[in-house]
Formats: structure tokens, C-alpha cells, sequence
């Protein structure tokens, strides 16, 4: 039998990527195909009374199951090294549905103090409102974390490489820090998708996306998703498939078709991003760049240990104060003035007035956004018309 469609337990990554998740229908389609309906028929009134009391398995309605939904499912579970992975409808309604999942009214998170912004509203005013608190802790400090855990500490989050800094966490240290307080840790890994990291694999109990940043890789839908292990799983299945945050079909096959092209794209993203983290090193405006990949790095050896590239989100801070980092975001002619990331199409933003301008200058200080950062997300552009694009604004600074 030619059964190439299941993940297969010895299939490469790469392989993954292009092959797992797909069930041929009985149309022996080569593509993934796309199913748009809301529902499902049955044979008989017996046959619809087994699958509505979950005798049989089958599909019902598309807010509980797509097939189209499923491939993308399978697939990044497989490439993430999961058991399981349930879809949503964004990045944030992921987080949302894991802490639904997972946590009640007086449970505390810990998480690191330098995550993307929603995130931090989420649950500070949102998941605040439902009486679990949330403690901030310095990412890369192992001592931090453990000190902030209590007794009624459930979840421990992060996101590392960190934006636009990217300070990094030993994730293996800190499951096992988790562990011994009886808590999971959830890995939020937009920035380097499984492609880079592969947080499950070093012990962390939940991986996070924003499907719409890598996974989809060129800016045409908004997605998430959540991989684990079946127990955590079933419970955020329930959330999504009660609460409705669940994937349309049309999206679940853009990121599935994403995902076929991920392992070439994160390789090229990253041989760009060190490139221009090594161009912008020695350029004389530039006074810092903040790049995992720099040997001089504080974490340089972790990163090189933990992942599998340095990813293509890098900060820099040039001669000066706002009005000059505003010149040079303002000299160029290609890159996208943009708080987006993770796109093919190269990026460009000042974070102390853009992604992290809710904070107050106090909390910037101890973040590190200074006035002078600039944040580039690095694209799949020619690297010659990426630099020259950014040469505009910096050699009239220098
Ligand atoms: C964008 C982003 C999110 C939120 O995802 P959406 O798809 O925009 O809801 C969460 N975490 C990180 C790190 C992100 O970059």
C-alpha cells in the first residue's frame, strides 16, 4: 500500500513540512484541497445520532472540525513534535483559549516581562478580570523565574528570542523549573517556528503561534494555533470548538501551503538577517545591534545550542535620539514602514513609539527600548537592495 500521507514517525522535517497531515478524498487530488462549508451530511438519522454522541468519529459542523483545518493541524504538530494541535482564528485567540484551558480564577501566570503587547493586555486587563494574575519576569534570568513561582502559580510563558532585543531563554532549564512547581510552561514561537526551535522537544509542555507571521510568511491571513500533548489539548479543543475562536478553511489552507516553503524561507530570512546584523555592526551610526547571531551576544552560545538559526527579527540603535532613528526609518524607499513581522516584504519600525508605545518610559528603560531603537523584521528582498535601502538614512548620519 501506498500510504505516503500519514506522518511518518522517520520522516525529516522537510519532508513534514510537504507531506504530513494530507488524507487523499476519493478524488486522488495531488494538492491539498479546500473544504468551505459550515457542515456535514450523514447517511442515515442512525449514522447522524453515532457522530453527534461521539460513537463514530466524523465531522459535524466547522466550528468543531474541518478537514482543511485538520491538514494544517496534523502538519505543524508533526513538524513541532506534538502529539496534537488545535487551530484558531489568530494568534491572540490562541493564547486566550490555552489560559481558558488551562487556568481558573485565583491561578498566576508568570510570564517574561518582554512580550508582544497584546499579549500583556490580555492578561493584565482581560484574563485580570477573571481573577488570574500575572507576574513579569526578566527572560533570560533562570533565578527571576523561579522566585516569582507561588503555590498557585499554573503557567509559565514565554517568548524567546525576545522582540525587538532578542534575549533568549534556557527553555530546557526553565521546563524543568516549571516542573518541579507543577506548572507548564508554554512557549510562545512566532519568531522562529518549528523550522528554528522546537520548544516541545527541550520539554516544554505547549508551543504558540501567530500563524499569520512565519507560518503564512507572506502577509495574507491572520491564524494560530496551539501544539501539546493530547491531555492539554483536549481541553483547549473544547474552549475553541464552545467558544468558537476556531480557523476558517480558507486560511487553514494558505498557512498548510505556508508551511511547504517554511524550512527554505527561515533559512534564507536568517542567512539575510545575519548579513545585515553584520553590515549594520560595523556601520558608524550604528551604536548597538541587538542579534542573537553576533558572536558577541551575552547568549550567543545558547542560541546556537537551542536553535537552529538566529531568526530574522533584529533591533539596532544608531547615533542620537528619536529624530534620528525617525530619519533613517523615514530615508528609506523599499522597506515597509510597518509594525508587522515576519513577512517576506522586509520591515521597518521604531518600537518606542510604535509596538512598545503603551509602555511607560519607566518600563521602557527596564525593557531597553531606548529612543534610538529601531527594529528591522528582514525579508527575502536582494540583501544589496535592503542595505542600500537602510545606507540612505544611516550614511547621512554618520
Ligand atoms: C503577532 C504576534 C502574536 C499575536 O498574533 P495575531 O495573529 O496577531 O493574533 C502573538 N505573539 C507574537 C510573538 C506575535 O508576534
Amino acid at each position: 500500500m501506498h500510504d505516503e500521507h500519514s506522518p511518518q514517525a522517520d520522516w525529516d522535517l522537510e519532508t513534514l513540512a510537504i507531506r504530513a497531515g494530507h488524507q487523499r478524498s476519493h478524488e486522488q487530488e495531488h494538492g491539498e484541497p479546500i473544504f468551505p462549508t459550515s457542515s456535514f451530511v450523514y447517511g442515515s438519522a442512525a449514522e447522524a445520532a453515532r457522530k453527534f454522541g461521539g460513537e463514530e468519529p466524523g465531522n459535524i459542523y466547522s466550528r468543531f472540525t474541518n478537514p482543511t483545518v485538520r491538514t494544517f493541524e496534523q502538519r505543524l504538530a508533526a513538524m513541532e513534535g506534538g502529539e496534537r494541535c488545535v487551530a484558531t482564528s489568530s494568534g491572540m485567540s490562541a493564547i486566550l483559549s490555552t489560559a481558558l484551558a488551562l487556568l481558573k480564577a485565583g491561578d498566576e501566570i508568570v510570564a517574561s516581562r518582554s512580550l508582544f503587547g497584546s499579549t500583556v493586555s490580555l492578561f493584565d486587563k482581560y484574563l485580570g478580570k477573571l481573577g488570574i494574575t500575572t507576574r513579569y519576569v526578566e527572560l533570560s534570568n533562570l533565578d527571576a523565574w523561579e522566585a516569582a513561582i507561588t503555590p498557585a502559580t499554573k503557567l509559565l510563558f514565554a517568548e524567546t528570542p525576545s522582540n525587538p532585543l532578542s534575549e533568549i531563554v534556557d527553555i530546557a532549564a526553565l521546563a524543568e523549573i516549571a516542573h518541579r512547581y507543577d506548572a507548564l510552561l508554554a512557549i510562545d514561537n512566532c519568531f522562529l517556528t518549528p523550522a528554528l526551535q522546537t520548544p516541545l522537544t527541550l520539554g516544554a509542555d505547549l508551543v504558540i503561534h501567530s500563524a499569520t507571521k512565519y507560518l503564512d510568511g507572506q502577509g495574507r491571513a491572520i491564524g494560530g494555533a496551539v501544539v501539546g500533548r493530547d491531555k492539554e489539548l483536549e481541553e483547549l479543543f473544547g474552549v475553541v470548538r464552545t467558544c468558537g475562536p476556531c480557523m476558517s478553511p480558507f486560511n487553514a489552507w494558505i498557512f498548510t501551503k505556508g508551511l511547504e516553503t517554511l524550512n527554505l524561507r527561515m533559512r534564507a530570512h536568517c542567512d539575510n538577517a545575519l548579513t545585515l546584523a553584520r553590515w549594520l555592526d560595523q556601520h558608524p551610526a550604528v551604536t548597538r545591534v541587538h542579534f542573537s547571531g553576533l558572536e558577541d551576544h551575552p547568549q550567543h552560545s545558547l542560541a546556537a545550542r537551542q536553535q537552529n538559526g538566529f531568526g530574522a527579527v533584529l533591533g539596532f540603535e544608531v547615533k542620537g535620539g528619536r529624530e534620528a532613528a525617525w530619519s533613517v526609518i523615514d530615508a528609506t524607499q523599499m522597506l515597509s514602514i510597518t509594525g508587522n513581522l515576519g513577512d517576506v516584504k522586509s520591515t521597518i519600525t521604531h518600537p518606542g513609539t510604535t509596538t512598545h508605545g503603551r509602555l511607560s518610559d519607566e518600563q521602557k528603560a527596564i525593557a531597553g527600548i531606548s529612543e534610538n531603537l529601531i527594529r528591522v523584521s528582514v525579508g527575502l528582498e536582494s540583501m544589496d537592495d535592503i542595505r542600500g535601502d537602510l545606507a540612505r538614512g544611516l550614511d547621512a548620519l554618520a
